[in-house]
This record gives structure tokens, sequence and C-alpha cells, in this order.
């Protein structure tokens, strides 16, 4: 299968400045990420395909070589083949760092971790974990401490991570003399070219192990429980991730810990409704209250709050309570709490209550004049600007 040109996977044009180039990435991967599209092979070619074109295209030698030579002149897939010996997952979420850092305040809104090897030598990273945590809007106000239990991969403590039985368990590989890599002349286009790649027989640890630890079967990592503790930042939202670096999955070998990714989903409030910080209430007020005044209580996150109602208040006016809403997650301030009036109509009534309303009807005051019906219409026309 022909390799699709990187401008045209990442919908850019030529001329397509580093940020836009980014921005691009941003949104493809955003759109394939494996995490949205469970089990969709066509979106994970898609999230593969688009991390390859961001990884040539940001990189302004790699760019260079692609506008001049195509596929070609980066990694020499002209046979349509793999990338470079293909990049992994791995590779892909280790870029994220870059694309993604830095979302909210001590948080990043995807893993970053940036690099995986270590003087030459390829280290481990685990596989991140992913949990979700559901929060009511008290807990989501004021922030909160969850401890969660999470089943994960963590170090082995008979061999301590390096899988091998005892010290004479392992031995320094022979195909790439302990360095991880190996390297070979390729020709290419541009002619010949020395290309590193990850050792074949010790899959770049510089290690291979001649007896396996019995406990973790040489793999250095073995199923345990932990309890987390997970500090959620007050303000936070349905669909946030957050991040835990290092309380992922520990990795093969004695590596690199993956990351714990915490999504956060929303319990619905009885009561309340919220619109980003802000929180709306419906109050429904009776007649008697809404012609006579008086004071009322609606409910708040973590109480309630006392309002008062002028005398003759119109249904779909809107009561603002500052600083009664949610906290913003990542800037000063707060949201507001908006009381809408609405007004209850008795839906059945006495005799006598009948002749009550009845010897009102034609009472004047009862008959909304020119410019109340102006002001209420007006409010009407507002709601569909
Ligand atoms: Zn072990
Ligand atoms: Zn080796």
């Amino acid at each position: 299968m022909a390799k699709r040109d990187y401008y045209e996977v990442l919908g850019i044009d030529k001329n397509a400045s580093a940020e836009e180039i980014k921005k691009a990435y941003r949104k493809k991967a955003i759109q394939f990420h494996p995490d949205k599209n469970p089990g969709d092979k066509q979106a994970e070619e898609n999230f593969k395909e688009a991390a390859e074109a961001y990884d040539v295209l940001s990189d302004p030698q790699k760019r260079q070589r692609y506008d001049q030579f195509g596929h070609a002149g980066v990694g020499g897939a002209s046979q349509g083949g793999g990338f470079g010996g293909g990049m992994s997952m791995e590779d892909i979420f280790s870029q994220f760092g870059d694309i993604f850092g830095g979302h909210f305040g001590g948080f990043g809104g995807f893993s970053g971790f940036g690099g995986n090897t270590r003087g030459g030598r390829r280290v481990n990273r685990g596989s991140d974990l992913r949990v979700k945590v559901k929060l009511n809007l008290k807990e989501i106000a004021n922030g909160v401490e969850k401890k969660i239990k999470v089943k994960k991969y963590v170090s082995c403590n008979k061999c301590h991570g390096n899988g091998a039985d005892g010290d004479d368990g392992s031995t320094t590989c022979s195909t790439c003399k302990g360095s991880g890599v190996v390297t070979r002349i390729a020709n290419t286009i541009l002619g010949q070219m020395q290309t590193q790649s990850t050792c074949p027989t010790c899959g770049g640890e510089g290690k291979v192990i001649t007896k396996k630890c019995p406990e973790c079967n040489g793999e250095g990592i073995v199923r345990d429980e932990e309890v987390i503790t997970i500090n959620i930042p007050a303000g936070v939202a349905e669909g946030m991730q957050l991040s835990m670096n290092g309380k992922g999955n520990a990795a093969r070998h004695g590596g690199i810990n993956g990351d714990l990714l915490i999504l956060i989903e929303e319990e619905e409030h009885p009561e309340l409704i919220r619109d980003e910080n802000d929180l709306l209430y419906n109050l429904l007020l009776s007649v008697p209250q809404a012609a006579l005044g008086g004071t009322v209580e609606v409910p708040t996150i973590d109480g309630k709050a006392k309002v008062k109602i002028e005398p003759g208040t119109q249904p779909g006016k809107v009561l603002r309570l500052r600083n009664k809403g949610l906290p913003s997650v990542n800037s000063y301030g707060t949201g507001d709490l908006l009381v809408n009036v609405s007004v209850y109509i008795p839906e059945s009534l006495s005799s006598s209550e009948k002749d009550m309303l009845t010897g009102l009807e034609n009472s004047p005051n009862f008959q909304p004049n020119k410019s109340m019906k102006e002001k209420i219409f007006s409010r009407f026309r507002n709601l569909f600007d």
C-alpha cells in the first residue's frame, strides 16, 4: 500500500508553519486517540499515520528531506514498508508531552514522557493505567482527595525487577556487547547511511536473562493491588483527564513506570445544573410569593442561601448570587449561582379560591400594562438571540 502524503494526512498545505503542524496533529491525535475509538483498527491506523507525519514534519531536517525526496528521504520507506522500524504506540505517546503538555496546573492533560533511552540502551516503560473517578458537585467545588484501589503490575520483589534468578541469572548481550543498539550500513537515495537500531537479541536492554526469576517468570513484574491517593483539584469537569506520573504499571525488567490517567465523571445534582463555572437553579414561586415578595431559600453547593424576592417579581427574571458557583480549575475566580424565577399557577382550586380569583379577574392591577408587555416581550426575544 502506498503511503499517503504527510501534508495530506495532517490536512495542511506545504507552507504550514510549525505551529500549524502542531495544531493539526493535535486535532488528529484527539480524533483518532485509541481511548476514544476502542477496538477500531482504522482509527488506530490513522492515529499512527498522523503520528508518523508529525514526527517527520515537526523536525526541520526531516521535513526538508521529505520535501525533497518524499517518503524515500525519511526512513527509506519507498517499498511501502515500515517507518524506520515503525513507530510504536509508546513512541507516539512519548511525543505527547510536547503536544499536550501542561494543560492544567501540575497535571498534564496527557502523559508526557520524553525520551526512553538511557545511554543508548532502551529503557522499558510500563503501560498507562486508566481509572474513572465519579465526583459530586460538592467535591468538585472544594477539590477532594480520593483513595482508589487499582490492580496493576508492580516490580517483582524477588529479583528487584530485573527478571533474573540471582546475580548470575543474566549476562551481557553478545550481539550488541551491552550497548543495546546495533549499527547497520544502509544504501539510501542519499548514499550510504549509518543507521542505528535496537538490538534484536536483547530488545535494547543490553542484557539477556539466562535463568529466569521463578517469582515473575523472568518478566520483572508481578500483578498486585495498590491503594493510590489522588488529589483532585477544585473545578474539574466531566471528561477532563488528569495524570499522575509513575503511578501506572511497572515496566518489564526495571524500567520506568507508566502513568495513572484519571478520567473525571460528574454526578448529576438533584437541583443544581452546572454551566461551566456557573450553577443554575430554577426557583418556583407561588403566585402570592411572586406578587407580595418575601424571602426564600435556594440550595447552594454547601447548604442554602436566603434570597430576597421583590414584590411583583416576574417569571423569567434571573437573580445572580455572586461567587456561589464553582471555582475555575486553571485560573482565579469563582462562578455565580443564577436563580431563574418561575411561578407556579395552581392546577386545581377550591370554590372559594375560584371566587377570589374571579373577583380579581378584571382588577386593573392584574392586567399587564403596555410597558410591562414590552419588557416581557423583549426578554422573550432575547431567548432567541
Ligand atoms: Zn522476579
Ligand atoms: Zn543486545
